[in-house]
């Protein structure tokens, strides 16, 4: 299996070799209500204000990319095919919305595998980056767990802890761990993100003049 798989949707090539801030996004637990291994689309339940966030995004011209850990595929719970269903259902679910996913990458191995693209590590991000000729700098990752602050701390994103999910034990865990910097904003979901998410992103996609 490769590392960071990317599937669909690999248009989005740099424009005058301008790169472009994205909103990456873990997929359990920001999407979607966290199921432990998730593989079955009937066990899909989204999360509320999603379709807006990731619609606002789409207009803005800002690359809405998942990145996620699939833990589930290197253990033999469940298959590529599997995975892949759950993400068809995600982009049903938000077409009535306007709202649209450019990428897509996850990570198929198990913890001792000792890949380079499983979060903590960023090798998700710099795929997605290549492929999709992105500004990780001026990009903002949105995550329920710590490990996907770091990953995104790593590679110089800005970064967004939700409640949803992991994301309540986890905002607990890292304000005791004196780390609650690692998420420069908390919100609720990422429906109630959107505000920030626009104040940060806005600015940094006019400058590429990809905003309207
Ligand atoms: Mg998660
Ligand atoms: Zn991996």
């Amino acid at each position: 299996m490769s590392c960071a798989s990317g599937w669909s949707n690999r248009c989005v090539v740099g424009q005058g070799g301008s790169l472009k801030p994205a909103l990456l996004l873990d997929r359990d637990g920001v999407i979607n209500e966290e199921v432990e291994y998730l593989h079955d689309p009937k066990n899909l339940v989204m999360l509320p204000g999603v379709g807006q966030t990731i619609a606002a995004m789409n207009r803005l011209g800002v690359p809405v990319v998942v990145v996620t850990n699939q833990a589930g595929i290197g253990r033999g719970m469940y298959d590529v095919d599997a995975y892949r269903r759950v993400c068809e259902a995600i982009a049903t679910v938000l077409s009535p919305d306007q709202a649209r996913i450019d990428g897509w990458y996850f990570c198929p191995h198990r913890p001792d595998e000792g890949c380079d693209c499983r979060k903590p590590r960023p090798g998700m991000l710099l795929s997605a980056a290549r492929d999709l000729a992105l500004d990780l700098n001026a990009s903002v990752l949105v995550g329920d767990k710590a490990s996907d602050l770091e990953a995104a701390r790593e590679v110089g994103c800005r970064t967004v802890l939700v409640h949803t999910g992991h994301g309540r034990e986890e905002a607990q865990r890292l304000i005791a761990q004196g780390r609650a910097d690692l998420a420069d904003h908390v919100a609720a979901s990422l429906g109630a993100a959107l505000p920030w998410l626009q104040d940060v992103l806005m600015p940094a996609a006019r400058r590429q003049g990809f905003a309207p």
